[in-house]
């Protein structure tokens, strides 16, 4: 069994991205700039934001932290927006989710420009995704393709259940290793909360992407032997025996899985740290893309 190391992971990609933006460095261009939008002072979203501008100060980016306040108008979020999507000096932003129940969330991340959509979660990215033009991926997805690539886990002509639906993971995961090219050419399934059978179906899969939030879910009897399994779950168990009063949780049972199959990720330390690794890449082809 081979344990997909997302920590390792990310922090090859960081040092790929370092070297990438000291060769722009000496050739004088300009650095690579994301922004990030955090509304209000929610403890979680800040500790997101915190770990995003810092690994974007350890490649090499400019960074920005525009803080708003919990009350702001969405007239003025929206103006916010505009003022960042005719910022020359901005490669991308990302506006940091959950907004404020005052602020209609899919409006906000409509009006951000795709070109600067580093998040992935304008429809315009989506539609190009799916058409296999460049776009931004959303850091999820895009973290596991590179898990799966960079472990050579063999996906060609492999029979992948992806359990879950949503717009930013079981969705575009499904769609991704549906597609021609690395990682790809799977045979995908998609389960959701509707399926029915499902132990019959992740039996027979070669590949199993578990992104449904249920903790411990998938259990030894729901996998065939030598499977890859990719756990996207993260859900907070309270346990008292823990410091911080919880553990994280992914939605495999991985003690028991773990014996029978061929590569896996462990939560915490898989599929997690690749988000902001990814983010950071997004931004480096933002800036590329805006170069040519
Ligand atoms: P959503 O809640 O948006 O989607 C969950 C999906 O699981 C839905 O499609 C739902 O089906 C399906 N589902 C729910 N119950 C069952 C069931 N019993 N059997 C089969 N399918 C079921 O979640 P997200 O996709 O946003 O996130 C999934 C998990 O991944 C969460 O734990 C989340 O915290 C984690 N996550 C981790 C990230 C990371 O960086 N590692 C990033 C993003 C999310 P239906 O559509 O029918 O409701």
């Amino acid at each position: 069994m081979i344990r997909l190391d997302g920590k390792q992971t990310s922090n090859e990609i960081k040092e790929e991205i370092k070297v990438t933006v000291s060769e722009m460095k000496a050739r004088g261009e300009r650095m690579p700039h994301l922004a990030a939008v955090l509304v209000g002072n929610d403890g979680a979203s800040l500790t997101y934001v915190g770990s995003k501008v810092r690994s974007c100060e350890y490649v090499g980016f400019d960074s920005t932290l525009i803080r708003l306040e919990e009350d702001i108008t969405e007239d003025a979020l929206l103006a916010q927006i505009d003022t960042l999507n005719k910022d020359e000096s901005l490669d991308g932003y990302i506006v940091q989710l959950p907004l404020p129940k005052h602020i209609d969330e899919e409006k906000i991340l409509l009006a951000i420009d795709p070109k600067k959509d580093v998040d992935g979660f304008h429809p315009a990215n989506f539609g190009r995704m799916a058409l296999e033009l460049d776009a931004f991926i959303p850091a999820t997805p895009f973290g596991i393709m590179q898990l799966l690539e960079r472990y050579k886990v063999p996906t060609s002509g492999k029979h992948c259940v992806v359990v879950g639906r949503s717009h930013i993971v079981g969705r575009p995961i499904s769609i991704l290793m549906s597609q021609k090219g690395p990682a790809g050419n799977a045979t995908v399934t998609v389960a959701h909360s509707r399926t029915e059978n499902l132990a019959e179906l992740t039996r027979q899969a070669d590949i199993i992407v578990m992104a449904l939030g249920i903790p411990e879910y998938l259990t030894a009897d729901m996998v065939k032997e030598g499977a890859a399994i990719i756990d996207v779950g993260i859900t907070r168990v309270p346990n008292e025996s823990h410091p911080k009063g919880y553990v994280i949780k992914g939605d495999v049972a991985f003690d028991e899985v773990a014996q029978k199959s061929s590569f896996i990720t462990p939560v915490p330390g898989g599929v997690g740290p690749m988000t902001i690794a990814m983010l950071l890449k997004n931004t480096l082809l933002a800036r590329q893309w805006n170069l040519s």
